[in-house]
């Protein structure tokens, strides 16, 4: 039975407590912002909190979204694009190592795995 966001709250500063106590601030740390994620309701309704980000994530996002000043962090190519890199020619084996890194609209930004090379495929359009 899921606790009361008020009783996870009370565990989550007991183990903060506890993490400080044992010498892991960096877990305390971590907790100090799930803590105020719960008390602002920033979390879902099992009380999960995912978050991972850093400068580079959010210069990446806005690139991908082609907010100035980060609309050429990267190449914005057509559908079905290959690495430069890897695949300059076709090639049946172009798209084996290709993942998909962000959803943004009108594109979907896409990433090499073998040389990291990332760039914005355009959705065609309507
Ligand atoms: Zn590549």
């Amino acid at each position: 039975m899921p606790r009361s966001r008020q009783e996870l709250q009370e565990l989550v500063s007991t183990l903060g407590k506890v993490c400080i106590s044992i010498g892991r601030a960096d877990l305390a740390s971590q907790l100090r912002v799930y803590f105020l994620a719960l008390s602002r309701g920033l979390t879902d309704a099992r009380g999960t909190l995912q978050l991972k980000w850093s400068e580079d994530a959010v210069t990446d996002w806005l690139g991908m979204l082609q907010v100035p000043p980060f609309s050429e962090r990267f190449p914005v190519r057509g559908e079905n694009a290959r690495c430069s890199r890897c695949h300059p020619a076709p090639s049946p084996r172009a798209y084996q190592n290709l993942e998909t890194v962000a959803q943004v609209p009108g594109g979907t930004g896409r990433r090499c795995k073998v040389c990291g090379e990332r760039w914005l495929e355009r959705a065609p359009r309507n």
